[in-house]
Formats: C-alpha cells, sequence, structure tokens
C-alpha cells in the first residue's frame, strides 16, 4: 500500500487530534501533532526564562531541543511535558511563540524531516497549505465555537479549564482570531481540503468518512 501524507487542519476543538491519532492507529502511520511542538517549545521558553517576544533566543533554543512524541507522551530535552503544555496559559504562549516567522522555520523543517518518508498523520494550521502542500489528502476540520467550546472543556488532557463554557469559548474564538489573521501561515483552508464540519457528527463518523475518502488513494 501507498504511503501517504495526510494533512489535517483546523481550529482548535474540531476534532483534529481524535481523527489524526486514530487513523494513524488503524494505518500504522506516524502521527504527528505539530501544535504540541509549539506548545513544548513556548513551554521551554518559560522554563528557561525567555521573553516570549525574544525571537532570537527562542529559535536557538527551538534548534537545539529535542522534540519528541511517542505514546501520547510529550517531552522536550527529556523532560515529559504532556500535561504541562495544555493549560489556558499554555495555550496562549504557544500561539505567541506561533506568530514569530524563524521559530516557525525550525519547526517546520523538523516536521517536513518528520514527514519525509510518509505514511504520517500531521494535524495543526498550515499542515496542509505551508508544511507539506502536496500531501497526498488534506482535510480541514471545524465545528461551531459552541461545540468546540464544550469538547475542550471536557477535554480531560486540558488541564485547569474549571472556568465557564462561555469564558472557555471567548479565549478559543480570541486564540482562533489570532490564529487565522498572523502575518506568517495563518489558519486558512487549502483550496484542495476536504471540508469537514464536525459539530455535529460522532467521531466514529468522522474517521469512517476519512477512510472511504482515503480508499482509492491508499490502493493507488
Ligand atoms: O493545535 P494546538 O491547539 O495544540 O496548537 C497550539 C497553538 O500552536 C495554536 O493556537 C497555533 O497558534 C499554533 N500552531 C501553529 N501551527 C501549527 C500547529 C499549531 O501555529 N501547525
Amino acid at each position: 500500500m501507498k504511503k501517504l501524507i495526510i494533512a489535517i487542519d483546523g481550529p482548535s476543538g474540531a476534532g483534529k487530534g481524535t481523527l489524526a491519532r486514530t487513523l494513524a492507529a488503524r494505518l500504522g502511520y506516524l502521527h504527528v501533532d505539530t501544535g504540541a511542538m509549539y506548545r513544548s517549545v513556548a513551554w521551554k521558553a518559560a522554563h528557561d526564562g525567555l521573553p516570549l517576544d525574544d525571537e532570537d533566543a527562542i529559535v536557538a533554543m527551538a534548534a537545539r531541543a529535542v522534540l519528541e512524541q511517542s505514546g501520547g507522551v510529550i517531552t522536550i530535552d527529556g523532560i515529559d511535558v504532556t500535561r504541562a503544555i495544555r493549560t489556558p496559559a499554555a495555550d496562549q504562549a504557544a500561539a505567541a511563540v506561533a506568530r514569530l516567522p524563524r521559530v516557525r522555520e525550525v519547526l517546520v523543517a523538523r516536521q517536513r524531516a518528520l514527514g519525509a518518508n510518509g505514511a504520517v498523520v500531521m494535524e495543526g494550521r498550515d499542515i496542509g497549505t505551508v508544511v507539506f502542500p502536496d500531501a497526498d489528502m488534506k482535510i480541514y476540520l471545524d465545528a461551531s465555537a459552541e461545540e468546540r467550546a464544550r469538547r475542550r472543556a471536557s477535554d480531560t488532557a486540558h488541564t485547569g479549564v474549571q472556568n465557564s463554557l462561555a469564558l472557555v469559548q471567548s479565549e478559543l474564538v480570541a486564540r482562533d482570531q489570532t490564529d487565522s489573521t498572523r502575518a506568517v501561515a495563518p489558519l486558512t483552508l487549502a483550496t484542495d481540503a476536504v471540508y469537514i464540519d464536525t459539530t455535529d457528527m460522532p467521531i466514529e463518523v468522522v474517521v469512517h468518512h476519512v477512510l472511504m475518502l482515503l480508499t482509492d488513494k491508499l490502493l493507488d
């Protein structure tokens, strides 16, 4: 079977993580969560006392850092940050780091290396537009802001979300706004992506739908 590059983009809480993880497990592919890479770099910047607007220092740190993801565990330089990177403060810090063009260059180069041999499901904001514009399959997942906030608030991987649903939703919408309007690699729908609104779709239905879309490509 062909070793495809599958790109999954979309805003927070649209279901990218669950879809990417499930597809990778079903196909025996590598799953790469690029958001976790931006989150880990932001975590390490705070850990090292680097201001989030000191691009030179953060680029140098990101270029040296050993970033690993395996079995749901995220590490940077050997430190397990799986839980620490999923807090409201980490959401903000990751989005701030992701606005730095040279930090993106460093991480995009790593993402391309991870997917160079195919057999990869990569999720993020710019995978189908920037990282792998020639991906074999591009999926753009979306859902209403209300539904995405509800999912985020009940996501046990995200800690420190005891706030009201209204606050979770307003923070999520604010982050979507910065991710979609930033100068470099904004979140945008690739012209050749398959758009799926998951608001009223259970994740199993989404997975089944995408596997159907992949059938022909896998057998090519
Ligand atoms: O996907 P997740 O919510 O973990 O991503 C955290 C932040 O990292 C996003 O809000 C976005 O600013 C940034 N990001 C990005 N490009 C990616 C993945 C994530 O800019 N490919």
